[in-house]
């Protein structure tokens, strides 16, 4: 594996890092109190070019590969100190834009990328219901078909960006007898009759990053709104959680890394009984873990984009990513806020909103339980 990087990709890297740290950061702990999605942030990410990251340029995108996806979002989150807004950006990219751009006719791209890609439009895609969340193809969620329609009934919940989404990507079955393969995906655009946006949960973490219910009460759509074919819905889904897996996660390494480098300088700073506290082994071994952390977690994540860029399977490799990236960024978080003591406790020093942001990493995209469930099958287990 060669992850030597182009003078292009170094480039994007630090204009990411600079743009991000100068435009996205301010009023964020009152953001958070509030549980307020900065619009504005989401915007000048788009004119930045961000959301389209992936996305051929021919639709309104950047036009890089995973790889490269990988390390700009890694730059963003290390710049970034709004978790809400980069995870935000991150689901509307791969959990929707993704699957258009993998599975979409032409029409469709055209007619959607672009408006996601610029900003204008935000995607979300809703999967989870009240009753299946982890057995996701378990869900009630109906759909008819009547002649060239389709009519929606159901009921979707923890969507994030519900309730200011343009378009939503919906998971329904046509055929409940036929599991997963009954799973088929619709292109539901705002203001669609028989689309309600429910109520906005109030949450831990990430809350500057809206999530919400959707209700379907018979909410047609035309055939030109089925995305895929028929029955594709699973495969559609299974698409854009291994994008997802691979790609979300790269966030909160850079998260780790900015992480790391405000608790080494602490430590080098704070003094307590006449000495720096980075001079006691408590502290030390707990930087020193966290470092492992990072650079282990970051090798992960680096192999999963390598794999894809070669156009090999990474199943296995994402499902191991996002596992243990998000349960090192929660200890490391752990660690950041006792290296930091009384202080790493306080709201104003961000530390514990960046402890209740990461713990959301080990439910989203699969809870770390079905992460190990989907390593054991690859195992063979
Ligand atoms: C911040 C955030 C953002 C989200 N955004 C979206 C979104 O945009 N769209 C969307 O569709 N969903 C979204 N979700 C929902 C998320 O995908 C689900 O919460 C997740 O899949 C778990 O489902 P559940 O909450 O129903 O928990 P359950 O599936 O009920 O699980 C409860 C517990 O049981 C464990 N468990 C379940 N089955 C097994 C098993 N077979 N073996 C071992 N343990 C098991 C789980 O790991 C968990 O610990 C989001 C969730 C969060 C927290």
């Amino acid at each position: 594996m060669d992850f030597s990087w182009s003078d292009g990709d170094l480039a994007l890297r630090e204009a990411i890092v600079k743009f991000a740290a100068r435009e996205l950061n301010e009023g964020l702990v009152e953001r958070d109190r509030k549980g307020e999605f900065s619009h504005e942030g989401w915007q000048k990410c788009a004119e930045f070019g961000i959301q389209g990251l992936p996305i051929p340029e021919e639709y309104g995108g950047r036009g890089v590969d995973i790889l490269t996806t990988i390390l700009a979002l890694e730059a963003l989150g290390y710049g970034c100190r709004d978790n809400g807004l980069h995870f935000a950006i991150a689901a509307h990219m791969l959990s929707c834009e993704v699957p258009i751009w993998k599975f979409g006719s032409d029409e469709q791209k055209r007619r959607y990328l672009p408006k996601l890609c610029s900003g204008e439009w935000i995607g979300v895609h809703a999967m989870t219901e009240p009753d299946s969340g982890s057995d996701a193809f378990a869900m009630q969620t109906r759909a008819e078909r009547k002649g060239d329609r389709y009519v929606l009934n159901g009921r979707k919940t923890f969507i994030t960006s519900a309730p200011v989404a343009d378009l939503l990507l919906i998971f329904a079955s046509l055929d409940p007898t036929k599991g997963a393969r009954g799973i088929t995906a619709f292109l539901v655009e705002k203001g669609t009759p028989g689309l309600v946006v429910g109520r906005e949960f109030e949450k831990m973490g990430l809350r500057t990053s809206p999530m919400g219910e959707l209700v379907l009460e018979d909410c047609e759509v035309s055939a030109g709104q089925l995305l895929g074919k028929e029955g594709a819905g699973a495969a559609i889904f299974n698409t854009s959680m291994e994008w997802e897996r691979s790609c979300i996660v790269a966030s909160q390494v850079g998260a780790m890394e900015r992480q790391l480098e405000r608790c080494v300088r602490y430590a080098r700073e704070r003094r307590q009984f006449g000495k720096p506290i980075g001079k006691f082994e408590a502290i030390s071994d707990k930087l020193a873990e966290m470092k492992v952390r990072l650079e282990t977690a970051r090798l992960l994540v680096y192999k999963v984009g390598w794999l894809k860029r070669h156009g090999k399977q990474a199943a296995l490799e994402a499902a191991m990513a996002k596992l243990y990236v998000s349960e090192c960024c929660v200890k490391s978080n752990l660690d950041a806020v006792q290296i930091h003591g009384g202080y790493g406790y306080m709201t104003e020093f961000e530390l514990e909103r960046e402890l209740r942001d990461s713990i959301a990493g080990t439910i989203y995209s699969g809870t770390s339980e079905i992460q190990r469930l989907i390593i054991a099958g690859c195992l063979g287990v």
